[in-house]
């Protein structure tokens, strides 16, 4: 056994909710290694589907762009009868972006290009996954966690500040924990494959015996590539045959199409659906994110946009407390993240008894975007306000200009690491200028001009008030800039690691 490198924290897993993490600490400057036990990057597509909250996201992480390009919108849902004869409808409501939300409706793109894009900002940001490399044993101390970690070349250990078990919903990490999963076994199982396969179009989402699930199968071509995804529910229990023939087989019992051919299968598993939530998201130095906290059906395409967004929260705390923050700000990871998580599993199990009937619909529910953290200790609301945009809110976009005229989105504004205050129509004698946290100010003389109202609709500020805006795009705080409330805002700051240097608040 030798000694590895030691890192503040170390990411086990490298799917969507580990690569997310490791951009978030890379951008931040922080030293961790993301290990991932697999010689190499993951091949398959399970999810394929980029939510609209998902998507404000990876504008923040700088790979919106590169995951467009790459993928596509969903094709219309054409669901055949027994004659042959389809009807077509749309995968759910397609409403018009908005100033305050300017993503949608989900992206389609298969999970293995949205993790090649994620790792090529990874190595913008000049870190790798360590491909080959398991977790095999950990141990944690006062200051820290001692981990087994085996590779090619033997075992090794290596000290890290915190570790992060992104390692899927058969978690090493929260086995060795000890922690309980609780909830069910859902009664379906499933294949899902990628195959190329001849006889059907590429513009629709081919879906015959809808509601049947003996006979069900769902096809989907996968934009950006030239596969198609199989999806159909099969018997409990027995062998299940995944190759050319076997998903060949299935395909023309279930469709009575004979010109439907598989010619090759990229990937293919069959799977349980379950819903299941760990107890705890956190133990001392030891977090869990991603399907190893939470695991429920793919109905609504919700697993994977949960993860991303388990990681993109976790990651600035875990940032900020090694910056010097307060420990207990680790605590609201479980306690905004948890309840989420619960509600995502209600969610896509009611879409699953709905897809047993045939008449699955997605609504707004499944974009993510009114997710928030009301409840959280980090939101605060200084000010009197009885409607409008709270604390603990997604902080809405708002087409603005610059003063110098040129257009600009706040979403512009708060893409970075940093925190961001919006201040309207105040003095200059607000919270000091100071490492990670960026003000601007609206109205007369300001940087920003709020030309079409969109901030005003959006944000509703009064004059004098100021929204504090946390590095995950939520509401951390309003409140009116008095003396008071400031020196509130300033010991807010501080306890989230954002201080004045020294010099400057004497
Ligand atoms: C059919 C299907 C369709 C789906 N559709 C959607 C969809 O449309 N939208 C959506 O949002 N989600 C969807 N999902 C869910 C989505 O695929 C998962 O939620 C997502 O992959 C979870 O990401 P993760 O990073 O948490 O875990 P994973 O992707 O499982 O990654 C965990 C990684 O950890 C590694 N690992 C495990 N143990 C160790 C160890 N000891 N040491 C080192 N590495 C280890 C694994 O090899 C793996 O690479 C779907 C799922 C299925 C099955």
């Amino acid at each position: 056994m030798t000694n590895g490198f030691a890192a503040d924290v170390l990411i086990c897993g490298a799917g969507a909710a580990g690569l997310t993490l490791g951009i978030e600490l890379a951008r931040r400057g922080m030293s961790f290694r993301l290990i991932e036990k697999m010689r190499g990057p993951f091949r398959g597509s399970r999810g394929k589907g980029i939510q609209p909250r998902t998507q404000e996201i990876f504008e923040d992480l700088g790979i919106l762009d590169k995951v467009v390009a790459a993928g596509g919108v969903y094709p219309p849902l054409r669901v055949y009868s027994d004659d042959g004869s389809y009807t077509e409808k749309d995968t759910g409501e397609r409403p018009d972006p908005t100033p305050a939300e300017p993503y949608h409706i989900a992206l389609m793109i298969p999970q293995f290009l949205t993790e090649r894009i994620m790792r090529e900002r990874l190595a913008e940001l000049g870190h790798r996954v360590e491909y080959g490399c398991e977790l095999v044993g950990f141990e944690q101390g006062e200051n820290g966690v001692m981990a087994r970690l085996a590779g090619p070349n033997g075992e090794q250990t290596v000290r890290a500040g915190y570790l992060v078990g992104a390692d899927g919903g058969r978690s090493f990490v929260r086995g060795t924990l000890g922690l309980d999963f609780p909830g069910k076994t859902l009664g379906v199982r499933a294949i899902v494959a990628a195959v190329l396969l001849t006889g059907l179009d590429r513009d629709a989402w081919h879906q015959f015996n809808d509601g049947d699930m003996e006979r069900m199968v769902a096809i989907c071509p996968l934009a950006g590539t030239d596969l198609f995804q199989i999806q159909a529910p099969i018997p409990l229990d027995g062998e299940v045959d995944l190759s050319v023939e076997g998903l060949g087989r299935l395909i023309t019992e279930r469709t009575g199409r004979a010109d439907v051919q598989v010619d090759s299968v990229a990937w293919a598993s069959a799977y349980m659906m379950n819903a299941r939530l760990a107890d705890r998201y956190r133990v001392d130095r030891v977090f869990l994110v991603g399907d190893a906290a939470h695991i429920h059906p793919p109905t609504g395409g919700q697993g994977l946009n949960t993860s991303v967004q388990d990681a993109y929260n976790l990651g600035w705390k875990l940032a900020a407390v090694l910056g010097g923050a307060d420990d207990c700000l680790l605590d609201t990871y479980e306690e905004e993240r948890r309840p989420v998580a619960e509600s995502v599993l209600g969610l896509s199990t009611r879409l699953l008894d709905a897809q047993k009937q045939g008449g699955m619909r997605r609504g707004r529910e499944v974009r993510q975007l009114d997710i928030g953290y009301p409840d959280s200790p980090l939101s605060r609301e200084l000010a009197e306000r009885s409607s409008g945009l709270r604390a603990g809110d997604r902080a809405p976009d708002a087409p603005v200009r610059g003063a110098a005229g040129q257009p600009s989105r706040l979403f512009q504004l708060l893409q970075g690491p940093h925190w961001t205050l919006l201040v309207r129509e105040a003095g200059r004698e607000t919270v000091g200028p100071r490492q990670g946290l960026h003000v601007h100010y609206i109205g007369p003389q300001g940087d920003i001009i709020d030309a079409w109202g969109h901030l005003r609709d959006a944000y509703a500020l009064a004059p004098g008030e100021c929204v504090l805006i946390r590095p995950d795009g939520y509401v951390g705080a309003i409140t009116i800039l008095d003396a008071d409330r400031t020196a509130k805002l300033e010991i807010y700051l501080g306890c989230m690691g954002v201080v004045q240097p020294e010099e400057e608040s004497k």
